[in-house]
């Protein structure tokens, strides 16, 4: 992906090298004397991760130590996520003022370890998420080495696509999509509110490939990209994960979708570059 010499997002947050996120960090960017606010609200609000993993104490994974970034690579994955938090941005605006809408920008948090967030705590273990509550999403660098390693993805248009589903829940909040899904959820049984998580999460990864959509339309794709991206949304399936995890697979437990589930969602919205493709809810 050529994503080199882009627009570079003023809505990241760097709280890399810092303790818990107490004192709210320094932007990178954008306007100075900007406190941090911590409102921890007490209903209503959402933490939506990239893969379950969060609620899947099954797995018992800890959180991994990872050795620190070299800060020539680190400078360059901030760079690379701020322009993909960018891209995000000027796609997302044009689809809303289509709507008639205004698309509010979220800010993204970098974060080592731990970290305050609108929705509690946030560990890295949980992988990238987005909190509703503050409107922002949370990242952990370490997460594009894992992506690598441990789950066979990888490669910047692979990152991109985990950036762009976040966004997607937040995308999802603007449009009300959130607020539908609580009220849909209201006295269902677990089975049924985990199916309708699954329709959540892949309805992110068809607003992701409508992302990824834009991107083949600018022309900065390479080649072998697209299959990346491809991986890894089959690579954080829940069906793969529960197999990795715990040996065996429990379908009425899926959160997120399967690997089949989570490609061809993407795929949705890779090919059709129309928000109204997207509707996992009626289908
Ligand atoms: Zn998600």
């Amino acid at each position: 992906m050529r994503w080199q010499n882009k627009r570079e997002s003023d809505n990241i947050e760097d709280r890399q090298n810092k303790s818990s996120g107490m004192r709210g960090g320094v932007p990178i960017k954008g306007k100075t004397g900007f406190i941090l606010l911590i409102i921890v609200l007490v209903s209503g609000y959402y933490g939506v991760d990239l893969t379950g993993l969060l609620d899947r104490s099954a797995m018992n994974e800890q959180p991994q130590k990872t050795a620190p970034i070299e800060s020539d690579a680190q400078q360059q994955a901030i760079k690379f996520t701020s322009v993909i938090l960018a891209s995000t941005e000027d796609y997302w605006s044009q689809e809303f003022q289509k709507l008639g809408k205004k698309y509010v920008q979220p800010k993204l948090v970098l974060y080592t370890g731990s970290t305050r967030t609108g929705c509690g705590i946030g560990q890295s273990v949980m992988g990238p998420f987005y909190c509703s509550a503050d409107q922002t999403v949370y990242l952990d660098l370490s997460f594009y080495q894992d992506l690598k390693q441990k789950m066979g993805g990888g490669g910047d248009f692979a990152q991109g696509y985990v950036i762009a589903h976040e966004i997607g829940h937040h995308v999802q909040n603007l449009l009300g999509t959130f607020s539908y899904f609580d009220r849909l959820k209201q006295g269902q049984p677990q089975k049924i509110v985990n199916q309708l998580s699954v329709k959540l999460e892949l309805q992110a990864d068809c607003y992701a490939g409508l992302w990824g959509n834009a991107m083949d339309r600018e022309n900065i794709l390479d080649v072998g990209d697209l299959e990346s991206a491809l991986n890894t949304a089959e690579a954080i399936g829940d069906d793969r994960l529960q197999k990795q995890g715990q040996g065996y697979v429990m379908p009425d437990s899926f959160t997120h979708g399967t690997s089949a589930q989570r490609y061809q969602w993407f795929m949705q919205g890779f090919d059709n570059g129309n928000l109204s493709k997207c509707d996992t809810f009626s289908r």
